[in-house]
């Protein structure tokens, strides 16, 4: 695999241990062009960057070393992980995203994403319930890589999971009413896939379904807690 080196300056000093590796954090970048979106993860005075950067031709970048904690998570959680950069490596594909014209991610590009990702699996074993999206690790701010990107491809490649529900049985469940206490054991998987979040925070319940959806239930993205949100989260959850 051809990998092409571009320096970014946005990383920590301190070196990280092999071991520390436990996280793959996908991003889209979300700026009008590559070119733009590069000179930004490049800039000292954005301070912000990525390990890994995947144009729509499929060409791989390396920004930052493996060893080295880049900027690309922000302030994050995931389970029992607070802050994941130091424990990831972070992936940009370009994607002019949710503000400058959302598209579906090229072939190409998706090919050297899953080529990439088998690598840096078999690397750092890196477990499969670890492969997720920014969104996923900041839901109250951050929307990518989006409901485009193709999560169960990528779990057929062993890259994240997916569950494994019939699609004709899930329709009968969509915008389905759940009661109260099924309400609560929703929270409970979520919490269990990996979601932080505090229920009694304003609107943050509605922003955790809506990011839970854009990955695992991308047909219809309300923030409701629908029957079959709920069937879905768990199923991920036993997987965990
Ligand atoms: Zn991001």
């Amino acid at each position: 695999m051809k990998i092409n080196s571009i320096y970014s300056p946005n990383f920590d000093e301190k070196k990280r241990s092999y071991k520390s590796i436990k996280f793959l954090v996908i991003h889209y970048t979300g700026m009008q062009s590559e070119r733009e979106s590069i000179r930004r993860l490049c800039n000292p005075k954005s301070e912000v960057s990525c390990h890994y950067f995947i144009n729509q031709n499929g060409k791989i970048f390396r920004l930052v070393d493996d060893n080295k904690i880049a900027w690309h998570s922000g302030k994050s959680c995931w389970g029992k992980y607070k802050n994941l950069n130091k424990n990831s490596i972070g992936i940009e594909m370009v994607n002019k995203g949710h503000q400058f014209g959302y598209s579906n991610f090229k072939k190409k590009q998706l090919s050297s994403l899953i080529k990439i990702c088998q690598n840096l699996i078999k690397k750092y074993r890196i477990k499969r319930h670890n492969i997720i999206g920014h969104s996923d690790i900041a839901p109250l701010r951050k929307l990518d890589p989006g409901e485009k990107f193709p999560w169960k491809r990528l779990a057929n490649n062993k890259i994240g999971i997916w569950h494994n529900l019939k699609e004709k049985y899930l329709i009968k469940l969509r915008k389905v009413k759940i009661d109260n206490k099924s309400k609560f054991e929703f929270i409970r998987k979520l919490k269990k896939i990996g979601y932080c979040f505090n229920i009694k925070k304003k609107g943050s319940f509605i922003k955790i379904i809506k990011a839970f959806q854009r990955h695992y239930r991308k047909e219809l993205i309300n923030g409701v807690a629908d029957k079959e949100s709920l069937i879905i989260a768990k199923n991920i959850s036993k997987k965990i």
